[in-house]
């Protein structure tokens, strides 16, 4: 019923977008997207829910993008990242996943807000400053082809898109597909994500020559134990990609607020 009822109003939404953002703001003026105050402009966040979200700024992990309380000097590694190597070179992501990030992930999802996208990705290509000097090909996480029926959307690519316009790297969501249909990681133990994602992805035959000596910088909405990133890397690397970066908007953090 209210899925329905939020689709109908995502296509009234549409529909007046086309007649300019005037119109739309007069029937549809402008409310933050977690407490529904006014806000001055769509796909915005209210002053005291920006507040709410928590920025992942310096000093953090090189390697896990995870929040040191304390700089501990430029080389320092997180105890995770000494302790698991990941596969990937390094991640980075905007905000801590809490209260206010997960309500921003709940609407990026459900599809009914396309232009949040554009809001996380701005927060993405400053906390990802550090992966855009060189060319890169934003990879989003890929659905399987089934679940992308379902729900018609898959947000990573709506983030990769809206990266990929403000960043300027390319962006290509056929060069990983989920070949293998895999349980939702919510309520998973880590270990058994690991397990559940292991051999679920496929990168494209002809991806090396797509890539053309370009890196990856693969794009997730919400990195929780990093197993599904690892996984498409290991699949990556399989097929001969050696550079491969993540970026995400929230990220679960281990005694941090939230977890899935
Ligand atoms: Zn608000």
């Amino acid at each position: 019923m209210e899925a329905g009822a939020a689709k109908v109003k995502a296509v009234k939404r549409a529909t007046l977008a086309r007649f300019g953002g005037g119109v739309l703001d007069l029937i549809y003026p402008p409310t933050c997207l977690d407490c529904g105050a006014p806000t001055a402009r769509h796909a915005a966040l209210c002053p005291r829910c920006f507040a709410k979200l928590r920025p992942i700024t310096a000093p953090y992990c090189p390697v896990l993008g995870l929040p040191f309380e304390v700089s501990l000097g430029p080389d320092a590694r997180s105890a995770e990242a000494i302790a698991d190597p990941p596969p990937f070179e390094r991640a980075r992501s905007a905000v801590i996943y809490n209260e206010v990030a997960r309500a921003v992930v709940g609407r990026l999802k459900y599809g009914d807000r396309p232009e949040l996208a554009g809001f996380c990705a701005r927060l993405m290509a400053a906390a990802g400053s550090d992966l855009w000097a060189e060319a890169r090909v934003l990879v989003p996480v890929p659905l399987h082809f089934w679940r992308l029926v379902g729900r018609r959307y898959n947000q990573s690519t709506e983030l990769a898109r809206a990266l990929s316009r403000l960043t300027g790297h390319a962006v290509d969501p056929t060069l990983v597909s989920r070949t293998r249909r895999t349980r939702q990681q919510v309520g998973l133990s880590a270990d058994a994500r690991q397990r559940n994602v292991a051999g679920a992805f496929t990168a494209h035959p002809d991806i090396l020559r797509r890539l053309n000596g370009r890196g990856v910088v693969l794009v997730d909405d919400v990195i929780t134990t990093g197993s599904t990133v690892k996984a498409i890397t290991r699949t990556l690397k399989r097929a001969g990609v050696d550079k491969i970066d993540v970026i995400s908007f929230a990220r679960v953090v281990t005694g941090g607020e939230s977890p899935i």
